[in-house]
């Protein structure tokens, strides 16, 4: 393929920009202290795992810092892999490294296995920090700031009407579930619906905590439609948008040098049990009566490396 031909299908390749142009600025950020918003249409549920270092807290977290950085880099939250965002449910087949390590951490702390007082630290504290997170993503009306970035072709920014997207979780959530309740009726309907006022607390050196609470008028609940200009504007797809999936392996490869161990160790138990099951599955399947001639015996014992490979067993 000449350069000329490669130009023109990398031109062809790229997202065609609209006559409405690029926008910014669709994530809403909790500030400090009351935050007024509408809750507009279906949330969606997203399952996410923290996976940078944390400076600020001293945390190594799972990751090496090196992998945030540089083109490629890694996001510090990534959706679990183990989720599958369109249908909003578990995935049947796990690929997740941070949550094979969440599973090794809860295994290892059973009673049964008796860690020592050292190994019990070590993975219940990888237990918190591996165990996935539950948010719901919304489309709001931010009243405080009801206002996106429009970006025309030119580099010129102009701010415009339209939703945010704003991240839920599962303490604000908690405060939101009894106002639909308390109201017993879908808030989040544009035609009759509430503002809420979500307040975030921080205290130094202590958690950061969220509340929410119906905006009242006087002593009653203010119940509203949206205006005719705020009907007009087009929801994000959610889980277009927050469905980012970042590949298992790069997660994998980019932990800390002794978890990603534990993976391996983990990969291996799993591997053997499967193939100690198959083994012992195998002869029943055939006829159970029959006796192994020795040739055949001596021909599975030359091959058993191939057995430990995926499909060794499976081919014969
Ligand atoms: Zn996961």
């Amino acid at each position: 393929m000449g350069t000329l031909d490669k130009i023109r299908k990398f031109k062809a390749s790229r997202p065609q920009s609209s006559g409405r142009g690029r926008i910014r600025g669709i994530f809403h950020d909790w500030t400090t202290g009351d935050n007024i918003i509408r809750l507009v249409g279906e949330f969606v549920q997203v399952q996410t795992h923290f996976i940078s270092p944390a400076p600020k807290r001293r945390d190594r977290g799972l990751c090496q810092a090196d992998a945030f950085k540089g083109d490629d880099r890694l996001p510090a939250i990534v959706n679990c892999m183990d989720w599958d965002i369109s249908q909003e449910e578990t995935m049947p087949e796990k690929t997740c490294p941070v949550c094979a390590l969440n599973r090794l951490a809860q295994q290892v702390l059973h009673p049964n296995e008796k860690p020592t007082e050292e190994e019990k630290k070590f993975f219940e504290k990888l237990r918190s920090d591996t165990n996935p997170r539950t948010y719901l993503k919304w489309n709001i009306l931010d009243r405080d700031d009801p206002t996106i970035i429009q970006l025309d072709d030119e580099g010129g920014e102009e701010k415009i009407p339209g939703f945010k997207i704003a991240t839920v979780g599962m303490e604000a959530w908690g405060d939101i579930d009894g106002i639909f309740d308390q109201c017993g009726f879908d808030i989040s309907k544009p035609e009759k619906g509430v503002d809420i006022k979500v307040t975030k607390t921080e205290t130094p050196g202590r958690r950061t905590t969220y509340s929410a609470q119906v905006v009242l008028e006087g002593t009653s609940i203010k119940v509203g439609s949206l205006t005719e200009e705020e009907q007009k504007l087009t929801p994000h797809d959610l889980k277009q948008i927050c469905g980012r999936v970042t590949e298992a392996n790069a997660v994998r490869v980019a932990l800390h040098g002794d978890l990603e161990q534990l993976l391996v160790l983990e990969g291996e138990g799993s591997e053997a049990e499967r193939l100690l099951k198959e083994m012992e599955e195998t002869p029943e399947k055939e006829s159970p009566e029959k006796e192994t001639p020795a040739e055949e015996a001596s021909e599975e014992d030359e091959d058993g490396d191939a057995l430990f490979s995926n499909t060794g067993s499976k081919k014969k």
